[in-house]
């Protein structure tokens, strides 16, 4: 590997940690653990967790908001130039959103085998029949991304039992 790959390899991790930490802040808010940042010319320009639970709204995925706030600091939604870390594989409407934002990159933690939309349900972001197709890179820090996720789901779990309710996701 080059000095400039293993630096870019370096700065991806870093960026990723920032999402993990985001995505801790959401799990403290009792939220689904994800957390996403955008990153231009080396600074972060938007940072987005999971919000769904609180603010009630469908939409307030982590991608959605640290492209909402990418867009604020730009001025401009269309964000060349810009890479996206989330600590999940984006679902259908993440992924429409980032091919809607023209993002030049994604990156994303650990797989998500039930709603993903990089690859592994569907692959929005590399469908050849869409007018623009961002970079991926899957599995960054993939283990401690999918570790958050397990946990959380596992204490709720719990929590649930120890109420005598069914777990129904
Ligand atoms: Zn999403």
């Amino acid at each position: 590997m080059s000095i400039a790959a293993s630096n870019d390899a370096l700065l991806d991790a870093v960026f990723m940690r920032e999402a993990l930490c985001l995505a801790d802040e959401a799990a403290a808010c009792g939220e689904v653990p994800v957390g996403a940042v955008a990153v231009h010319s080396g600074r972060v320009v938007g940072r987005g967790r999971n919000v769904r639970e609180g603010d009630r709204d469908p939409m307030g995925h982590a991608e959605v908001l640290a492209l909402r706030g990418a867009a604020q600091v730009l001025g401009a939604w269309r964000l060349t130039g810009v890479t996206l870390y989330v600590t999940l594989e984006p679902c259908a409407m993440c992924a429409g959103a980032l091919v809607n934002a023209r993002v030049d990159r994604v990156v994303y933690g650990c797989a998500d085998p039930k709603a993903g939309a990089a690859g592994s349900v569907l692959d929005v972001l590399g469908e050849p029949r869409l007018s623009h197709h961002p970079a991926v890179v899957g599995g960054l820090l993939g283990d401690e991304c999918g570790e958050r996720l397990k946990a959380f789901f596992r204490e709720r779990r719990g929590r649930r039992e120890g109420r005598g309710v069914r777990e129904t996701r």
